[in-house]
Order: C-alpha cells, then structure tokens, then sequence
C-alpha cells in the first residue's frame, strides 16, 4: 500500500548526511511508482512529483540540518496542498433551510452518508431532515428510511400514489415542508447507477436544477481506483458539485482515490466515511490525511474521537470530582460506559502510528472484562460505591458472590480504581501524572 511504500522511500533516505541530485531522482522516481500503484491518476502524480523534485534539489533541503527529513516534510506539505490545502467546512444558508444534495454511484454510499451526516447535524443542535428522492430501487426509500430512524431523524418520503417516480417534485414538496416544519437542513438522497449514464445525470441535473441547493456532495467510493478520476469528472460535467465525500476510507485504498479527485476536479475534500456504522464519519482535514498517507499517524483525529463521545458537561463534572476528592466507584462505572460509547476501539488504534500490531491484539481483545467490571460495581450496595472505603473483606467477599467472581478480581478493580482516582486527582490540579511503566510523560 501508498504508505508502506513511502516508508520504504524515506527509510533509504535515512541516515545521508547530504542529498545528491541523484539520491533525490531515486527518491522522486519511487514516490512516482508508488503513487501511481496506488492508483493516483497520471496527471496528478507528474504534478506532485514535479514540485517535490524542484523543492527537493532547492536550498531548503540543501542548507536543511537533516535533508532526508527536510524531504518528508515537502511531501507532507505536498499532499496537503494537493488534497486541497484548508480544511473545508460545511456552508450553511443565511435564510434555512440549507440545502444539501447528494450525489453520486450506486453504491457509492450516499444512503449511508446521508444518515452519518443527519446524526452528526442534529448532535450539533441542527434539526435536519432526510428526503427520499431515489426513486428508481425499490427498496431506496425503506433504506432511507431505516438509516433515518438509526440517526433519529425524520424522514421526507412520497406517499404511495403521489409524486411516485418523479424525484424533482419529492424534492421540491421536502423543501417547502421543511420550511413548514422548521427544520434547518435538508438533506436530499438521489439515486445512482453502477455506471455514469446520461439519464441518471439528467435526473440528477433536474433535481439540482429545481431546488437550487447550498451544497451538492459528490460521494465516491475510494477503493473505485483509477476509475475515481472519470467518474468524478462525468459528475462534474453532468451535475457538477460543491464538495466531495471521500466513502469508505476503512478499505485497503487509503490515499489514492483522495489525491486524485480533489487536485483533478479542483473541489475540495469535505467528509471521509470510514464504516458502516453511522458514527464512522468525521470531517476531512487535508493536513491529517496527508500523515496517514505518510503514516505519521493521525492523533488528531483520534483525540477529537474521544472527546465527542465524553459529554462535556459529564467531563466538567467528573474532572470537579476529581479535585476535591469526591470520585466514587458509580462516577467510575458511569465512566466506563462513556468509554463504551466511543466509536470502535479498533478504528481508532488504526490512526496511531506504530498502532497496527496493537490492533491484532485487539481483535482478540477481551469485552467480557468490562462486562465483569460492571457485575462487580452493580453487586455494591450505593453507599459502598460512594465511599470505596467501607470495603472491608467481608464486605468484598459478599460482593464477589454477588457478582459470580472472586474476592482477587475485587481486590484488583478497587486498587484500579484507586489508582486511577489518585492519579486522575494530580491531572485535575493541573499536574502530570507519572504512569507506571510509562515513565513521566
Ligand atoms: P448508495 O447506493 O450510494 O446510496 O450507497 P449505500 O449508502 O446504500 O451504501 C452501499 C454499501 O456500502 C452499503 O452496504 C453500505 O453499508 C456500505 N458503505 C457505505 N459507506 C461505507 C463506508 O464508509 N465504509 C464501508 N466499509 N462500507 C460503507
Ligand atoms: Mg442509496
């Protein structure tokens, strides 16, 4: 893949002191190879190539203290202007509801999109609303609706016998009962065809053309490879689109769809999609995909991850407790399930650099732990669990029954707990705490 490539690239640069016009040739030639295996479109990779060459032999490296690194960081900034440079941000209208249509393949993952993007709006105070304007799948409305129903948010579908088979009007009817019903975005789903073909973008060009959106998202498939450019520019042509959404990012192709659509269609990268699951989607940053091309890990992302599934009023609160000393085992529990709901351990150990062999582990990572965790805490009496040091070994005996375990798990989740609420206790008092084996960080 694109990255293990490149790692090889800049592992052989390593270690020389200075580049030679030579030793920069090999490294622009490997990075060609190894960008066009991973199907960035011809163009794209001249061009980038081109840059990175004429950098790579300027002053900057030559004069760098470390020049094989002075390197990486070109091809860092590279990516990044290719991808699109700023990150872009979704446009709102002035005068609601924002309009945002949804265009692109069968298949391509705009059902799914559409749900991801009703759920992370609404999370964040908007009150959107999805409309079926697929009409041309039987079953494109009742998936639609299903996705609407996991986002929890409602649905705008044409009744059986009115507007059936003509999407203009389903979108059109949305709009107006969405400004009825006050809801603040309107998210248009379309239908697709496994292939670029003149009707579907007619059908696609009227339904633009008839409700005249803030945002039309091209959704595209980046394992589609080096049909990604064609595709994009059929689109383009046919429809045309304000930003596009780069679907499942969680296959083997990280990167190559990415470059070349963007610096092709010369539109920005807005949302990735990473899975299945509605919560597997986040805004696309330019600067984070280009240390994931470059696998320098994406901590970034992974940090803000965490911090949207910690309520921050619960985080407030608990880091208060922390201070003044009053963290019981029922705020410790209530934080493990917190801990639950943040998206899948394994999707995020995938952005840590170093973190792959990690995340084999966590393949057989072992859930029931948590699960007893929780038997132990439930089997406490709630004045147990606010004041941990009534603990005593009768008490614990009676609690390991309760909880179908032995008195050694007990010992070791209050010696956790203990620990966690001392060390937890120095952070919020704005000191850093020393983890065992960790050394200070
Ligand atoms: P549409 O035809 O463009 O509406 O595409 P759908 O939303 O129906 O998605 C097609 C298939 O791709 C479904 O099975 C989805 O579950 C799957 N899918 C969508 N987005 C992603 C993603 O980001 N990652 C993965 N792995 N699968 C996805
Ligand atoms: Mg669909």
């Amino acid at each position: 893949n694109l990255s293990d490539r490149l790692a090889t690239t800049f592992k052989n640069l390593r270690g020389k002191g200075k580049l030679s016009p030579a030793d920069v040739d090999g490294t622009v030639r490997e990075i060609r190879r190894a960008l066009l295996d991973a199907d960035v479109a011809l163009d794209v990779v001249k061009e980038f190539t081109g840059r990175v060459r004429e950098r790579a032999l300027s002053d900057e490296v030559s004069k760098a203290l470390n020049p094989a690194q002075q390197v990486v960081q070109i091809v860092n900034d590279e990516l990044i202007t290719i991808l699109g440079g700023q990150q872009r941000r979704l446009e709102f209208s002035k005068q609601p509801p924002t309009v945002i249509m949804l265009a692109g393949l069968q298949g391509a993952g705009k059902t799914t999109l559409a749900g991801k993007l009703a759920k992370w709006l609404a999370k964040d105070g908007h009150t959107p609303i999805l409309v079926a304007a697929d009409l041309q799948r039987p079953n494109a409305v009742t998936q639609l609706q299903v996705v609407g129903s996991q986002a929890g948010v409602p649905v705008f579908a044409p009744e059986p016998g009115n507007g059936v088979g003509n999407p203009v009007r389903v979108a059109k009817d949305a709009i107006k009962y969405a400004k009825d019903k006050q809801h603040d975005v309107v998210i248009v789903d379309t239908a697709g065809r496994l292939g670029v073909d003149a009707e579907m973008m007619k059908q696609a060009a009227d339904i633009r053309k008839a409700i005249n959106p803030d945002e039309v998202l091209f959704v595209i498939d980046a394992m589609i490879g080096q049909d990604a450019v064609a595709t994009a520019k059929a689109f383009q042509a046919g429809v045309d689109f304000t930003a596009v959404v780069l679907s499942k990012l969680d296959g083997d192709a990280r990167g190559g769809a990415a470059l070349s659509v963007a610096s092709v269609t010369g539109r920005p990268i807005i949302f990735a999609s990473t899975g299945e699951s509605l919560d597997d989607f986040e805004p696309f940053h330019p600067d984070r995909m280009a240390s994931r091309i470059l696998d320098l890990g994406d901590i970034m992302s992974l940090i803000e991850q965490a911090q949207s599934a910690f309520d921050e009023e619960e985080s407030r609160k608990v880091a208060e407790k922390f201070a003044t000393d009053t963290f019981t085992l029922e705020d410790f529990l209530s934080q493990m399930q917190q801990l639950k709901k943040m998206g899948s351990l394994k999707n995020m150990l995938g952005m840590l650099p170093g973190a792959r062999g990690m995340k084999e582990q966590l393949e057989n990572f072992d859930e029931s732990e948590l699960t007893r965790t929780e038997a132990i805490i439930q089997s406490m009496t709630p004045t147990e669990r606010r004041t941990p040091k009534l603990l005593n070994g009768s008490r614990r005996a009676r609690i390991a029954r309760g909880a179908g375990t032995t008195v050694t798990e007990v010992n070791g989740l209050v010696n956790r707990f203990e620990q966690a609420a001392k060390m937890m206790k120095t952070v919020a008092k704005g000191g850093m705490p020393n983890i065992p084996g960790m050394g200070p960080i």
